[in-house]
């Protein structure tokens, strides 16, 4: 068996101990003799997973008791519509932070839903900042401000919580989630799919202040009701199940590293190792502003595109694969979840400099 190092922006690596441990019990689980895959996930074995899994959630982000962690599907897009229908609450609009792709695709979904108001963008300068707190245009009457705390695409990163007095903050951390640690408390909702840092495709997370449910459109479909949803303790209609599973399985392998605090130190010794060698040379090139770069999703160029092809071709043949940029930006990212081994960028940038030593 040969495992690549897997650069994927999502769905993106796994830790192999977890994988392992999936396939050894991949026909009997713990002695109950079948699959997690063929439980009832009303039965107590799935119950009991899946209550595992929410509990480890809390402890690694330790989530305060006002707050209910819900299980959900549809992926960050569907909660772009899932978000204003739960959480306008009677309001006529919310604030939204453009900083790329991720945030447009918010805003525009959020349109169907109520009023929008674009209070900061990041548009001018070509999504390679995040636009600075004293620059935002807030509604005080605002019944929520998103923003992306990570853009996948663009390699942007808030490294700050951004205070908005009152109004309820709603992050979409879909790609840096679980990557350092977050004041739960600071958020009115965070939400996430699980494919970029937690597990399989299929499984959202949504966590939501208890005293924000209650105030859902009329239209909301009932699965997607936070409210139906948490009364139910996520079980209203048949959960991801497997995809929970194995999210279990991450965070217990996240808190035998250390939690999210270990995850934040070898996060930020990665992407320091590879902005380094970015930063060395003109051959590449780094296009975000230095105190935005993501830690996750770093996107860069080589000096000549015509490079590019051979770059990633060369890349392939040493098990470095998945480094084409997204098609709206170009060039190359390298996707740096919690599962991505220092070795792994240690490769890469080994790479990356024979690479400009035979094509400088
Ligand atoms: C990947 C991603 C999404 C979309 O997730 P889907 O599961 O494809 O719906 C949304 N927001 C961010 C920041 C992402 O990285």
């Amino acid at each position: 068996m040969s495992r690549v190092y897997n650069f994927s922006a999502g769905p993106a690596a796994l830790p192999e101990s977890v994988l392992q441990q999936a396939a050894d019990e991949m026909l009997d689980w713990q002695g109950s003799g079948m699959s997690v895959m063929e439980m009832s996930h009303r039965g107590r074995h799935f119950m009991g997973i899946a209550a595992e899994a929410q509990a480890l959630l809390r402890e690694l982000l330790a989530v305060p008791a006002n707050y209910k962690v819900l299980f959900m599907q549809g992926g960050g897009l569907a909660e772009n519509a899932i978000v204003p229908m739960n959480m306008l609450r009677g309001k006529a609009s919310a604030d939204f932070i453009d900083t790329g792709v991720w945030a447009g695709k918010s805003i525009a979904e959020a349109r169907k839903y109520g009023g929008v108001n674009v209070a900061a963008s990041a548009k001018a300068t070509n999504y390679t900042t995040i636009p600075p707190r004293d620059s935002w245009r807030l509604d005080p009457d605002a019944a929520y401000v998103h923003i992306c705390s990570n853009e996948t695409i663009g390699g942007v990163e808030y490294h700050f919580t951004p205070d908005v007095g009152e109004v309820p903050l709603v992050a979409d951390m879909s790609s840096s989630i679980l990557s350092r640690p977050v004041d739960v408390s600071k958020y009115g909702l965070i939400f996430g799919g699980a494919q970029k840092n937690i597990g399989p495709a299929g499984l959202t997370l949504v966590i939501v202040r208890e005293d924000l449910l209650g105030g859902a459109l009329p239209i909301t479909p009932s699965a997607f009701d936070y409210t139906v949803v948490a009364e139910n303790d996520s079980m209203y209609n048949t959960p991801p199940t497997y995809a929970i599973y194995i999210a279990g399985l991450v965070f217990k392998w996240i808190r035998a590293q250390g939690g999210v605090a270990a995850m934040e130190a070898r996060s930020a010794a990665k992407a320091a190792l590879l902005y380094g060698c970015l930063d060395s040379t003109a051959f590449y090139k780094a296009p975000v502003a230095r105190d935005c770069r993501s830690r996750m999703n770093v996107t860069f160029f080589l000096h000549d595109q015509r490079l590019d092809k051979p770059f990633l071709e060369g890349a392939e043949a040493r098990g470095l694969v998945q480094l084409k940029g997204h098609r709206v930006v170009g060039g190359m990212r390298a996707s740096l979840y919690n599962a991505m081994p220092l070795e792994g960028v240690q490769a890469l940038v080994a790479y990356m400099k024979d690479f400009e030593k035979s094509h400088g």
